[in-house]
């Protein structure tokens, strides 16, 4: 009995996992289609001075609708282009996307920074630094108007030639942000080697915000941590106010979420906060 049970869940595990493989093919294929007919946009999420309620820039997120899945969230397909290799193309379109974008915003003395989301893999290509740096010039953009999202996981993996396009892109004038802060494996001894600019909070931590006593520590802890090392800090996720006026309070200095707005298109932006 136990070996006809056995075989029997073995071959469910595989089904599964054939599922799973299959619909892996199929979203890395349809990713690659939505690439070469130009599906992929990029909706802007405001980023908000605490202390002045000022926007300050916006998050380039990458949104994709699939004539037969929908609208899928990067939540879901952004892993599984990272595991396919198929996030570098995909990356360097959303580069050379949210340049143009903000060299448009930041024409005739407006500021507006554009924080743009980089995966681990293509931070990793040879050419990373060099493709912003050509990007910049063709835009004619001033490289403090961008700042790059990184997450732990780049720092991590081979931290001494990360260090190097680390300090030549802080060289270049790019900001760097280290993303959903506090949720990684890497440990804080990063934080004083690498020119980092921004710490942004994970989501994740100020959702219980302000009742839950452990989140509340943590954020508290995490805005004292870049105060003490000079660099900026910014909590993802702010839904209420109560979040609000706690980070206020707390003196983080930028804040990003749907209580202000969630991401919308360029148009939109545009008619909310430029014209
Ligand atoms: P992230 O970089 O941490 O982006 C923040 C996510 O939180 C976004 O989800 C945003 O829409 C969502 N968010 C913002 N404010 C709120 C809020 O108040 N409440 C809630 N519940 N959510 C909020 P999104 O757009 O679904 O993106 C998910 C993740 O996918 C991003 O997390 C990022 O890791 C990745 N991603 C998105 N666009 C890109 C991209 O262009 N390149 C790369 N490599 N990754 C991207
Ligand atoms: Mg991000
Ligand atoms: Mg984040
Ligand atoms: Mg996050």
């Amino acid at each position: 009995y136990v070996k006809e049970r056995g075989r029997s869940d073995f071959r469910f595990y595989q089904r599964q996992m054939n599922i799973g493989l299959l619909s892996r093919m199929k979203m890395d294929h349809a990713m690659r289609q939505a690439l070469e007919h130009n599906l992929f946009r990029l909706h802007y999420q405001p980023q908000i001075e605490l202390k002045t309620g000022r926007l300050l820039g916006v998050e380039a997120l990458l949104r994709w609708t699939d004539k037969d899945l929908g609208e899928v969230s990067p939540a879901q397909f952004i892993p599984i282009a990272e595991e396919s290799g198929v996030i570098v193309p995909i990356g360097n379109w959303v580069m050379q996307t949210a340049i143009r974008q903000a060299a448009l915003w930041n024409k005739d003395g407006k500021q507006i920074r554009v924080a743009i989301n980089v995966s681990a893999l293509q931070f990793q290509q040879s050419n990373f630094v060099e493709s912003i740096a050509l990007a910049l010039q063709e835009n004619d953009l001033k490289p403090e108007c961008i700042e790059l999202e990184l997450t732990e996981s780049i720092l991590i993996r081979d931290a001494e030639e990360a260090l190097k396009r680390l300090q030549s892109l802080a060289d270049l004038g790019v900001k760097l942000a280290i993303d959903d802060f506090g949720t990684g494996y890497s440990s804080l001894s990063y934080l004083k080697r690498f020119p980092i600019y921004k710490l942004k909070i994970d989501r994740s931590f100020v959702d219980a915000l302000p009742s839950d006593e452990s989140d509340a520590a943590i954020v508290t802890a995490i805005i004292h941590l870049a105060q003490a090392l000079k660099l900026r800090v910014l909590a993802e996720g702010v839904e209420t106010i109560e979040q609000r006026d706690f980070l206020q309070k707390m003196l983080c200095d930028e804040m990003q979420g749907y209580l202000f707005s969630p991401a919308v298109s360029a148009e939109e932006f545009e008619k909310r906060y430029l014209s």
